[in-house]
Parts: structure tokens; sequence; C-alpha cells
């Protein structure tokens, strides 16, 4: 129900834990964060429950330290809350790391096809039939996780803010959404996303409004924004007024 996404210079973990906090007013039942480390490792962590038994677990068994990341608060709609159905949901040999607000209405059609071509499932969810979908579809594309992104929503049917980043690509996360918020908040040298401003406002007051059918590629010296066939679109810059 709260999703943050970090790429920059920084230790993303404390970003992302942050970011997910100041979501939690919009209510949620478990926690989870991927980062990437710095020999191009993809490490996650998710626990049901309040973002405290996620913080917890992190402290005693510490994931490496990432400066690609994201982060992803649950309110159940498929699967009950349980460590494996919290997100992120990975793919690829666990190389590659996704999280999802919404619902995706078609997920059990686009699971069996993907079930009948041998791929494994963990969880009861509709987010992982995107996960497995967009790693299946990033070998199809050429290891291109924007093309990736591009094929998969166009199998999507219902709601859906996802972002997902992959270890061979490190500082870079793509995000895209239908009938469900995103906005990119612009950092010097590093840049965020979030499912509303709350996540980054502590960080950078400058943001870009994410339109209807959007795709997003975030990385530290820049952002990409395209409609679902590829094409650029104009992107509303505003100044986050509100204190933080
Ligand atoms: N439908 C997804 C699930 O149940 C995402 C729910 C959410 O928006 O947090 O896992």
């Amino acid at each position: 129900c709260g999703i943050v996404g970090y790429v920059g210079p920084r230790q993303s973990e404390s970003i992302l834990l942050a970011g997910l906090a100041r979501l939690e007013y919009r209510g949620y039942d478990s926690a989870g964060i991927a980062v990437i480390d710095g020999d191009g490792h993809l490490g996650m962590r998710k626990r049901a429950g309040k973002l405290k038994v996620l913080r917890d677990d992190l402290g005693s068994d510490p994931l490496p330290d990432g400066t690609t990341g994201i982060g992803h608060t649950r309110w159940a709609t498929h699967g009950g809350p349980t460590d494996g159905n919290a997100h992120p949901h990975l793919a690829d040999d666990d190389k590659l790391a996704l999280i999802h607000n919404g619902i995706i209405e078609n997920f059990a059609e686009i699971k069996a096809e993907l079930v009948s071509e041998g791929y494994a499932f963990r969880s009861e969810t509709d987010t992982e039939a995107a996960a497995i979908l967009l790693g299946r579809e990033y070998h199809a594309a050429g290891e291109d996780l924007e093309a990736a992104f591009r094929a998969v929503v166009t199998r999507l049917d219902g709601a859906f803010t996802l972002l997902a980043m992959h270890q061979d690509h490190p500082g870079l996360v793509v995000a895209a959404r239908r009938n469900s918020p995103l906005v990119i908040g612009l950092g010097e040298g590093e840049n965020f996303l979030g499912s509303d401003v709350a996540a980054f406002v502590e960080h950078t007051r400058n943001a870009l409004a994410i339109g209807q059918d959007q795709i997003v590629a975030i990385t530290p010296g820049g952002v990409t924004v395209t409609d679902f066939t590829g094409e650029p679109v104009e992107v509303e810059p505003f100044e986050v007024l509100w204190d933080a």
C-alpha cells in the first residue's frame, strides 16, 4: 500500500525504512525491502507485521549495504498477510525484485501460463505473476528492463504501481503505473520514487507527477518518462509545499 524507491550515492536501507514509516498512515500488514549491493548482488528481506518487525530483523541480521533499493508496505488483497506473501517478490533466479500496489485482476490467467511453462511460484499473491512475467520478458527483450516493462504492462488488467530493479543493472529502478499513484522526487545526484511525496519529502521538495499509463526509469543522474509504447511524454514538475 506504500511504495518507495531510491537510486543515488547513499545507503538506501535507512532511506527506504524512513520513507515507509512516512507512508504508514496508509495502513499495512507487512513490509519489505530489496537492495543491490556494491558487488552487484540483490538482497531482500520481508516480514508480516509492523515496520518494527522488519527493522528488528534487519538489525539482528543485516542486509549488505546497497545504494539502489525499493521498499513496500502491503495491504493484502490476494493471499494472507504472511512473510511469503509480503513484497518484494523475486524472479529471474532471485536477481530481479518487484513491488506492487493495487490489484492485478487477470493474474490467475498469467500465472497459469507461466506455471505451464515451468515457472515456480512461492506466494499466493496476484503480484508474483507480474514479477515472474517481468523476469521472462526481461530475457525476451534482450535484458532491457524498460522494454520488459512495456511488454508486461500490456498484459495486465486492473490497478498497479509497479517498481522493479535487477542486479545486473545497479543504479536503475523502473516503474509503471495505471489507476494507482506514483511520483518522482528529484535530488542532486540521486532520485526517488514514491506512492506519494511523503516517501521522500525529507530529502527533496522537487517532484514530478506521473500520469496515467506511464513508465518511469530513474538513475542517479536522471529520469525518463514514457507512455506504455515507449514514446517520451511531458511531465509536470511541482514543488512540495507542505512541511516535512
Ligand atoms: N494485491 C497485492 C497483494 O495483495 C498488493 C496489495 C497492496 O497494494 O499492498 O499482495
